[in-house]
């Protein structure tokens, strides 16, 4: 049987570096809560004090968090909770997901606020398309698991944003070269902080630029997509031969002309004069 709560559960993202960066709602929201579940009690405790917020904190983190469950439905069973984890957005690439699906599935109010992310971040800011993109996370640590991964997005034509850490990236960078190619890349470091760094340039470039300079802090990888399949051009001799090929077989010039402009690419009207010329020459 379902319980009722009174509380709602509130999503609410925090800063990935620079503290400015967290919403008015947001900072009111962690004010007027009853719990915060933070995924670091010390790191909230760090944003909190800055803002001078005294709300109770529990932790909840990768290694408590099914145990950690109840605590939080209980606080919800008469009040509101808020959600928040180290940096950015709870749920992305931190905990959060299970508590959010077992908050749903008991009918709590969820509410999730917009804030920081530093995969949105990098994205915007790389310069590779942002109409669509796959965001990949942590890529597997093992060197195998990893070129499957990879291996797996090989084909996708949309952006790919993976995370990682500074002491992978020389060889995330060399995984891409071996499983995508020497595609266009752009490493987006420590955003939002003092030694904010974008390296856009090939993958290539970015692996030699790092090996030199080894990197240290919070990156995001933003790589291009695969680029679209190449197309075949069909010239006059290819489109003449289909057509013979069609209307040898009793289709009619009308539907032959639309299923070969399509196929080769050409102007429906073109194909459909061919057409008619190899017709009346026959
Ligand atoms: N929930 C967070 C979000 O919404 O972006 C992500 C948390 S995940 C545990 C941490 C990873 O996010 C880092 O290893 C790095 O890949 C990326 N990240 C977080 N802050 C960053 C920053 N300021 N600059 C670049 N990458 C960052």
């Amino acid at each position: 049987m379902k319980r009722e709560f009174v509380g709602t559960l509130y999503i609410v993202p925090t800063p990935i570096g620079n503290l400015e960066d967290i919403t008015l709602r947001a900072l009111r929201i962690l004010r007027e809560v009853a719990l915060i579940a933070a995924e670091d009690t010390r790191t909230t405790r760090i944003l909190l004090n800055h803002y001078e917020i005294s709300t109770p904190l529990t932790s909840y983190h990768e290694h408590n968090k099914l145990t950690k469950l109840e605590t939080i439905f209980n606080a919800l069973a008469s009040g509101d909770v808020a959600l928040v984890s180290d940096a950015g957005t709870p749920g992305i690439s931190d905990p959060g997901y299970e508590l959010i699906r077992e908050a749903i599935s008991r009918g709590v109010r969820i509410e999730p606020l917009p804030g920081a992310n530093a995969a949105i971040t990098a994205l915007v800011a790389s310069g590779l398309p942002t109409d669509g993109f796959v965001f990949l996370g942590f890529l597997p640590k093992k060197h195998k698991a990893r070129a499957e991964a990879l291996a797996a997005a090989a084909a996708e034509t949309r952006t790919l944003i993976a995370y990682e850490s500074p002491n992978r990236l020389t060889d995330l960078l060399e995984a891409i070269i071996a499983a995508l190619g020497d595609r266009p890349v752009c490493v987006a470091r420590e955003i939002s902080k003092i030694y904010e760094e974008f390296f856009r340039g090939a993958a290539s470039a970015a692996l030699a630029h790092y090996t030199q300079h080894p990197p240290r802090g919070e990156i995001v990888v933003i790589i291009g997509g695969a680029p679209p399949a190449e197309r075949v051009e069909w010239d006059e001799a290819d489109v003449t031969a289909a057509l013979r090929q069609q209307l040898g077989s009793g289709v009619s010039l009308r539907d032959a002309a639309k299923q070969i402009s399509a196929a080769a690419g050409w102007d429906r009207r073109a194909v459909y004069d061919l057409g008619l010329a190899i017709r009346n020459e026959a």
